[in-house]
């Protein structure tokens, strides 16, 4: 499926569910959200949010930007911060560097609970309220919408590699699957305006 695509369902959806849970329709709501929702692919060297941070947008560049990203970040904390927890960082940026698009933990519940709860220690940290509401939202769904498709994600990674979908799937680089997705944005769209009156008071 493509960025854009999951970018546009993360921010229908929040539109979806705001008053229902406490998120708001806002500036920082839909730019986190959007983040989250992109942020799964960050195992594709040419998806969209890699589109602009790799130079080069091979797996090889991909793989030697994350490991070195990683290695920046345990220097700095072992010399000069010496958090326990900043190690966890350089772990996920590893794992990512390491691991080929929808093989690894990037779209299982695993990477979801890791996304939850760094998202949860950053809001409490920093004082963003509900922030773990967003990173769920976009997150939750980009890994729900990978569902929909052919290729299916390896939900239960690292405990199982089998990959799972739903009962109807699409190929997403198919004519007919670039058509469905585009068929979703425009409904989602139409919806959006929609309940504009109501979410942005
Ligand atoms: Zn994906």
């Amino acid at each position: 499926m493509s960025g854009k695509t999951h970018l546009g369902i993360g921010i229908i959806t929040l539109a979806a569910l705001c008053n229902k849970i406490p998120v708001k329709f806002n500036y920082s709501g839909i730019i986190i959200v959007s983040i989250a929702s992109m942020l799964p692919d960050i195992d594709h060297p040419k998806s969209l949010i890699n589109k602009y941070s790799l130079l080069n947008k091979t797996k090889h560049i991909k793989k030697f930007i994350y490991f070195i990203l990683g290695l920046i970040i345990i220097y700095i904390n072992f010399t000069y911060i010496h958090k326990q927890v900043l190690y966890i960082a350089p772990l996920l940026l590893f794992t990512v560097a390491f691991s080929n698009h929808r093989q690894g933990i990037t779209h299982s519940l695993c990477g979801l609970i890791i996304a939850a709860s760094v998202s949860s220690y950053l809001g409490l940290k920093y004082n963003v309220s509900n922030l773990i509401y967003y990173v769920i939202i976009g997150y939750g769904m980009h890994i729900i919408c990978d569902m929909c498709t052919k290729m299916g994600v390896p939900l239960l990674y690292p405990f199982k590699n089998k990959k799972y979908k739903f009962f109807l799937n699409f190929s997403s680089n198919s004519k007919w699957g670039k058509a469905i997705e585009e068929f979703i944005l425009l409904i989602g769209l139409m919806y959006v305006i929609y309940r504009l009156p109501v979410i942005l008071v």
